[in-house]
């Protein structure tokens, strides 16, 4: 019966999941098609073509974000040194942080275990969580990285920054998908980090002072402690 409980508790949430993008999509699209009109009535106006353009692109990043949960079969774990994974991500960001005026200031502990991961879902946490560090901080401002040899066996990832905060109360709903408090926003970011450091065995929590800040921190196990079959992410 526990078997027959998750699956239906899967669906339930894929149903859940599957009407939310509906409704995630429709918005934009409905809005492009409005402005088609226009143009068709000749009414064309430059920023009528941007928000055309940042409609798509609205739309582009919801399905961007359910294509990393959606995949579970191309999945394939490697041993790969945290160090070189998280400084590849920094460099991918790097013109992000730069325009907002960030400066991230990595410390890793010597002699770091290998982790056994999916690499690129690993660089979309890394990814994601930047990119909400850097949201929450409209005037700039540093994002400190530590990574520790927690005990034997794991590795803690702490990424902190000096941002708005979140109140205490929306913590723990977090993980849903499409809450955002963003204009932009896909809410999708978190719930997909969750995912993945699940799948990967780990744990993360936050912890977070309004208008101090906020610290995710990423708890996974080293190489000698992954159990030989990982579940690949079931929606
Ligand atoms: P999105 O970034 O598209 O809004 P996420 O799932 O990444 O979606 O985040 C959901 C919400 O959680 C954000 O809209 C924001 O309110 C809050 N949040 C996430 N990370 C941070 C952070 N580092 N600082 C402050 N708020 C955050
Ligand atoms: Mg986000």
């Amino acid at each position: 019966t526990e078997r027959l409980l998750q699956k239906s508790e899967k669906l339930a949430l894929l149903g859940q999941m599957a009407a939310g993008i509906a409704h995630e999509i429709r918005n934009p699209l409905t809005s492009i098609r409005g402005f088609i009109q226009l143009f068709k009535a000749n009414q064309q106006k430059d920023e009528y073509f941007d928000i055309v353009l940042s409609e798509l692109d609205r739309i582009n990043s919801i399905v961007g974000e359910f294509l990393v949960l959606a995949k579970p079969s191309a999945a394939v774990y490697t041993e790969r040194d945290i160090k070189v994974l998280i400084n590849d991500v920094v460099i991918l960001i790097g013109t992000q942080t730069i325009l907002n005026n960030i400066e991230i200031s990595l410390e890793f502990d010597n002699d770091l275990p290998m982790v056994s991961c999916e690499e690129n879902q690993l660089k979309q946490v890394f990814l994601n969580l930047f990119k909400n560090a850097i949201e929450a901080m409209p005037h700039g401002g540093n994002i400190d990285v530590k990574v520790r040899k927690k005990r034997e066996g794991q590795i803690s990832i702490r990424i902190s920054d000096e941002g708005v905060g979140i109140p205490n109360e929306r913590i723990t709903t977090l993980g849903e998908p499409f809450y955002t408090t963003k204009e932009k926003g896909t809410g999708l970011g978190l719930m997909t980090c969750y995912k993945i450091i699940e799948s990967h065995q780990g744990i993360l929590n936050i912890q977070s002072k309004i208008n101090e800040g906020t610290t995710i921190e990423i708890i996974l196990p080293s190489i000698s402690q992954t159990l030989l079959k990982i579940d690949p992410i079931q929606v």
